[in-house]
């Protein structure tokens, strides 16, 4: 039985028509299942104040029992993810690049990995740059069936060889729950995509390995979404996440995707994990890259992850909003020179 004075975890409020009896079904109900149920009545309504583990109490289908008007829970529906219950940020740190709190991450590589040369050149000029990691796409979630689909397991081998090369950590897409283990094998940090970002099974995968999962936002998705998806993959045992708003769609045509800066200030109050952005594919052109990677420094992101290709124009995939290797260096410098102004570190 839980104890009296305990705070509850949800309010059931009845129906203005509710019969005592209904009132008491639900107390009865609570208390069948090692909860309780304290009544307010009031006047016109009466309130049952759920005190009990409330893992339990989101499980019982309160909604449906006669009488019931509405259920509202107290708490927020994420808890691990959630600074509410641990309110000191998270830092994940890969292989000495750091990542939160302080230390402002600027992830950086082809949109995909086309070809050894292509990854090879882009990784150099990136990390000649300053970025913290290497990105590129192995396996690529495109909308048409018919464009190019990534070198797959290849692909892998030249981040592998990239990141011997440079020392920048790999950070890659994982699309298929049956890639894991090869992906897992080259990735340092394990890429969700936006069209993944509720694929629940994907996500249970990733939260029963060790490695740092970078979760982007889905298109459509809430912000509370997205937190809910973060918290399938704490609740499997791992907790070094990084939260990436991408963009979303919206009535706007003037972006590929409307760059949702506010979801970043209202992340950084409701969770502890870092939260990056990602200005390229919200862009969509190159022109509006780092006026938006300078307002998420701006907002107070966690980092970057942004798009560069030697040639963009030759790209196979998203070369519109490609930063060209020969103008990485300057672009680099605007985005760190004011997350440094802002405090920040340079992870
Ligand atoms: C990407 O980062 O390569 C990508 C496909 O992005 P998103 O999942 O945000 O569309
Ligand atoms: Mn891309």
């Amino acid at each position: 039985m839980a104890t009296r004075n305990a705070s509850p975890e949800l309010l059931i409020v009845m129906a203005a028509g509710a019969t005592p009896d209904q009132t008491e079904h639900v107390v009865a109900r609570l208390q069948e299942v090692g909860a309780d149920g304290r009544v307010s009545r009031g006047r016109e309504v009466t309130v049952i104040g759920a005190i009990g583990e409330r893992d339990l109490l989101a499980g019982l289908p309160l909604e449906g029992y006669p009488g019931v008007e509405r259920v509202l829970p107290i708490l927020k529906p994420y808890k691990l993810v959630a600074r509410e219950l641990a309110p000191d940020p998270t830092v994940i740190e890969v292989d000495g690049r750091r990542i939160g709190d302080g230390y402002f991450g600027l992830i950086a590589g082809p949109c995909t990995v086309e070809y050894r040369e292509q990854t090879l050149e882009t990784a150099r000029a990136v990390a000649d740059a300053g970025a913290t990691m290497l990105r590129g796409g192995a396996f690529k979630p495109r909308t048409s069936p018919y464009t190019f689909q990534g070198l797959g397991l290849d692909a892998l081998e030249v981040l592998r060889e990239a990141r011997d090369e440079t020392g920048l950590p790999i950070v890659t897409e994982l699309l298929d729950p049956r890639h894991v283990e090869e992906v897992l094998d080259v990735a340092d940090v394990v890429q969700i995509g936006a069209r993944n970002m509720q694929n629940f099974l994907l996500l249970a995968e990733v939260g029963r390995t060790d490695k740092p999962v970078l979760l982007k936002r889905g298109a459509s998705a809430s912000v509370e979404e997205l937190l809910m998806a973060a918290e399938y993959v704490a609740k499997e045992g791992n907790e070094r996440i990084i939260l990436c708003e991408r963009g979303i769609k919206t009535f706007e045509r003037s972006l590929r995707f409307t760059l949702d800066l506010g979801s970043v200030a209202v992340l950084k109050e409701e969770t502890h994990l870092p939260v990056i952005v990602d200005p390229s594919h919200a862009a969509g052109r190159r022109a509006l890259v780092l006026p938006l990677a300078r307002a998420a420094a701006a907002v107070g992101a966690d980092g970057i992850i942004v798009e560069a290709h030697p040639r963009p124009e030759e790209a196979l995939c998203d070369g519109p909003q490609q930063i060209p290797t020969a103008e990485f260096g300057a672009f680099a410098r605007e985005v760190t020179d004011l997350a440094a102004l802002l405090g920040k570190q340079i992870g």
